[in-house]
């Protein structure tokens, strides 16, 4: 394709109730959407990052900057580009996995529409839907907790995943196992333990998890090998997982038993891609993360969800879950425990360009 236009445009989108993490309390979604003009027609790409720099060193002002200074320049070429080549146009620029992987997702939608394809017919995928899985926040007590989790279990959720960190934890998760016995149940810690809470973290082989995320923090791939070979729970990593490379550290050290995937954090789909299909050659069980994404986003992850290797239910949740309102027309639903893979072209959503002036901040 020839790209005449990148637009970036920020939305704010409220949400239904306030976002308790590590990273602190988000009360709306600050997100970037790309919106992309070529000779094939037009394209829609969302940007992972989050208003603050919490998650990742990423956020929504740095990624308005490296898009519209360093990355859309290097695509608004005279030249042919597709969305396989894009990630080398813009491999000059380092790291902005984000905003690159916005910037990519709007090729492959505006390259499969003109296709009449879906993002999952281009991917291979023969399930046509996928177990839906939910993250909660911290709650303010185990209580609340337990009463969170009963919503979401009524509402179908096959898997429920809890944010835990220091002295929110071993109390929290043993209500949760002592309510919901055979529920699939794991805990993501986003980093805030260190080694020296090995022999605390050694107590969550007592309920029978799925897996632990992310105990420690992204640079420490030692301290996560030395858990691994503590723990029956298997040890899954989130943060550090950027690319093949990093996974096949991680994967060599012992420090990484499960893979949690983000098309974002690893620089769009194309990526997403070559590290689903290491991970399957070698065994190692995958699922899909969420970063609050709207339905663009979501309906991407869904298809990308679909593939053989994501063997664990995902952080797939409806749109619902997070957003009164959705900036898609067909925001995604959940249907006994189930989300329907998109099978419109690209990926599968349109946007309403009402709403997203609604809640446009820039
Ligand atoms: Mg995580």
């Amino acid at each position: 394709m020839r790209i005449e236009a990148i637009d970036v445009i920020a939305v704010r989108l409220p949400l239904r109730s306030p976002w308790h993490t590590t990273a602190g309390t988000l009360n709306g979604r600050e997100v970037l959407l790309v919106r992309l003009r070529s000779d094939i027609g037009e394209g829609w790409g969302e940007c992972a990052a989050f208003a603050e720099p919490g998650y990742s060193a990423e956020f929504v002002a740095s990624a308005r900057l490296v898009l519209r200074d360093h990355l859309a320049p290097r695509l608004l070429t005279p030249t042919e580009v597709t969305s396989t080549t894009a990630s080398l146009l813009m491999a000059p620029v380092a790291g902005h996995r984000m905003a690159k992987s916005a910037l990519e997702m709007a090729m492959i939608d505006a390259e499969l529409r003109a296709e009449g394809r879906s993002f999952a017919e281009s991917l291979g995928v023969t399930r046509t839907h996928v177990d839906a899985g939910v993250a909660i926040g911290f709650a303010g007590s185990p209580a609340e907790l337990c009463d969170r989790i009963a919503s979401y279990v009524d509402a179908g959720y096959r898997r429920v995943k809890l944010k835990i960190a220091p002295g929110r934890d071993l109390d929290y998760i043993s209500a949760a196992r002592d309510q919901f016995p055979a529920l699939a149940l794991q805990v993501d810690a986003n980093g805030a333990y260190t080694v020296a809470d090995i022999d605390h973290l050694a107590a969550l082989d007592e309920f029978a998890l799925l897996l632990v995320e992310q105990p420690f923090g992204d640079d420490d791939l030692v301290g996560h090998a030395l858990l691994a070979n503590r723990l029956r729970t298997p040890v899954c990593l989130d943060e550090p997982i950027v690319s093949v490379d990093t996974t096949a550290s991680a994967v060599a050290l012992g420090a990484c038993d499960v893979v949690n995937l983000k098309a974002g954090r690893v620089g769009g789909y194309v990526a997403a891609r070559a590290i689903h299909d290491w991970c399957v050659e070698r065994n190692i069980p995958l699922w899909c993360g969420g970063m609050l994404e709207t339905g663009l986003g979501r309906a991407a992850n869904v298809a990308l969800a679909a593939l053989d290797g994501f063997t664990l239910p995902g952080d797939l949740s409806a749109s619902a879950r997070f957003y009164e309102t959705d900036i898609v027309t067909d925001p995604i639903v959940v249907e006994h425990g189930g989300i329907a893979v998109p099978s419109g072209p690209g990926f599968g959503v349109e946007l309403d360009l009402d709403l997203i002036e609604r809640f446009r901040v820039a």
